[in-house]
């Protein structure tokens, strides 16, 4: 444990850079934030890597003074040690380690990934889930089996939140797409009594306990193209994708014997999908739990949990060991915590 001090997290690997805390109990403290939101197109590594830079010192800065802590009140420091994107991730890194040796505080590499999992757990107060986690770059059917996270089921292509982001860019909707596509989605349920999916229908994404989300990308578009109403696409859209999700988690259920779902990941701030997770649970006697949405997103204080439980296990990450690594995949990393 971390011996009564704080953890701090960082979280840079995609879009957000992010600080939060947990305390010598492994409680956590909500993160201090900053998003990159580019004028147009997606996110440019780049130029997120040089936000996450120039942002850093402001938001150390504010978790500290929004918390009443002096830095030699942190004892350890955690960091997304991936995947993620190159750039981003080596800011993120960088100033952990500067952290680690000012603050003479053990750094601990956290995979980005376990961490979703982890503060959803610890918010929840659920034991052994399958989790559907539904993220930007990220969707990923997993489930603890023998020390691991293992990767039940994952996208082929690119991920459920990047698919809603550049159906969106394309309508003009900046990043991030995907609340304003519920937004659009949900006005055109309400303002319309027939919810007819006749000429709506789209790709359904499920191979086996796979999915893929790019051909239903381009046939989404091709329904606007043809003069369908907006709203009534983010409809159906919503319903197909989600609908591919929850089935392959109601299969990773089924298979694994497990009673409990747990989401995670920025698309799980969607209520319909929240909505048609509690349905699938419960039909199957099963329980569907979603945590709170800033510990949905990307955030600095599931990396700080992660962090605090790893030290727990007695594992550091001595600087030789602290490079980042894009591809770090979910079931990389042991799980020797209960
Ligand atoms: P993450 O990569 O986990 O930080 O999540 C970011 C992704 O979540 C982006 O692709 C967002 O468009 C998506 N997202 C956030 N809120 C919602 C929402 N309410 N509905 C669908 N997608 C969302
Ligand atoms: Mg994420």
């Amino acid at each position: 444990m971390a011996e009564g001090g704080w953890t701090l997290g960082i979280e840079s690997t995609a879009h957000t850079l992010s600080f939060g805390l947990v305390d010598g109990n492994g409680l956590p403290y909500p993160s201090i934030s900053d998003t990159v939101r580019p004028d147009k197109g997606g996110i440019h590594p780049r130029e997120a890597a040089d936000h996450h830079k120039e942002k850093a010192p402001e938001l150390f800065a504010r978790i500290l003074s929004d918390n009443d802590l002096h830095p030699s009140e942190i004892s350890s420091i955690a960091f997304s040690q991936g995947p993620g994107l190159g750039p981003c991730l080596r800011i993120g890194a960088s100033i952990a380690r500067g952290l680690s040796k000012k603050l003479n505080a053990p750094l601990i590499g956290v995979n980005h990934c376990v961490a979703h999992i982890e503060i959803g757990r610890q918010q929840c107060g659920c034991d052994d889930p399958v989790l559907l986690y539904v993220s930007g770059g990220n969707t990923q059917v997993i489930a603890r089996l023998e020390g691991r996270y293992r990767v039940l089921g994952e996208t082929l292509d690119i991920g459920i939140g990047n698919m809603l982001d550049k159906f969106a860019r394309a309508h003009g909707i900046p990043f991030p797409g995907g609340p304003v596509i519920e937004k659009l989605a949900l006005e055109w349920y309400s303002q319309n009594s027939e919810h007819s999916m006749e000429g709506l229908e789209l790709p359904y994404a499920v191979r086996g306990m796979d999915l893929a989300f790019s051909g239903v990308l381009t046939a989404a578009l091709k329904l606007v193209e043809n003069g369908k109403p907006l709203g009534a696409v983010c409809w159906s859209l919503q319903e197909h994708v989600f609908s591919a999700c929850v089935e392959v988690a109601e299969r990773a259920l089924s298979h694994t014997g497990k009673n409990e779902l747990l989401l995670g990941g920025g698309v799980a701030c969607n209520n319909r999908l929240r909505s048609m997770c509690q349905i699938m649970s419960n039909e199957r006697d099963s329980q569907s739990f979603a945590p709170p949405r800033m510990y949905c997103i990307d955030n600095g204080t599931m990396i700080a949990r992660l962090g605090w439980l790893e030290q727990g296990a007695g594992r550091n990450t001595p600087f030789a060991m602290s490079a980042i690594d894009q591809y770090l995949r979910t079931d990389q990393t042991p799980i020797t915590w209960s």
